[in-house]
């Protein structure tokens, strides 16, 4: 029989997980020889920590992410996560005092606005917070905006504005990023992974 790598993952996955069970003296149900991630559906990302690049399936059920692991598969780890890659389940979900997976109550779910000299912060809408965005960076790139150097080379830029990338972006949120920027004429851009 022809097993793949991600075939062969799984299948010791669940041995183990059953022999541990075992060791545990805990029963050793069809439940708990299962792996719990057998009916989601597996989506395909790459880790936003830095700049290696793993492959990660993302294990989605009912819309919801119900587990994380390394991507057998992926060229660059072949399944292997290190130990910040292996928490990326963690991005969205905490473990209760119960074991069970509850939304991370320090994830941001409100735009947050702090006005100029201002020292708190207020919850805006996201309508009021996109058109303020797109008036100022409108403002700041046609005001700033330079067709050619002192040299007289075509450059097409503006220097007034940069943007820097979250860790919690992934790679195609960057890549899209990436593409507006420069269609702004955005030079100075960077991300802490480099993507
Ligand atoms: S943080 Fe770890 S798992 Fe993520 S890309 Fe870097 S080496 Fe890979």
């Amino acid at each position: 029989m022809k097993i793949s790598r991600r075939d062969f993952l799984k299948l010791t996955g669940a041995v183990a997980g059953t022999a541990a069970l075992a060791g545990l003296g805990l029963p050793e149900t069809a439940e708990a020889a299962a792996v719990p991630i057998q009916y989601a559906k597996e989506v395909t990302t790459i880790c936003p920590y830095c700049s290696v690049g793993c492959g990660i399936i993302c294990y989605v059920q009912n819309n919801k992410i119900v587990g994380a692991e390394g991507d057998p598969d992926h060229p660059i780890n072949e399944g292997a996560l290190c130990s910040k890659g292996s928490s990326v389940f963690n991005l969205s979900y905490i473990y209760d005092q119960q074991n069970n997976a509850i939304p991370h109550p320090g994830r941001m779910r409100k735009v947050l606005y702090r006005p100029p000299r201002a020292d708190s912060w207020q919850e805006v809408d996201w309508e009021w917070a996109l058109e303020q965005i797109a008036k100022r960076i409108k403002e700041t790139r046609d005001s700033t905006f330079e067709m050619r150097d002192e040299n007289n080379v075509v450059v097409n830029r503006t220097k007034a504005i940069a943007h820097l990338g979250s860790a919690t972006c992934h790679n195609e949120e960057n890549y899209l990023y990436h593409k507006m920027l420069r269609a702004l004429g955005v030079i100075n851009i960077d991300h802490c992974a480099r993507l």
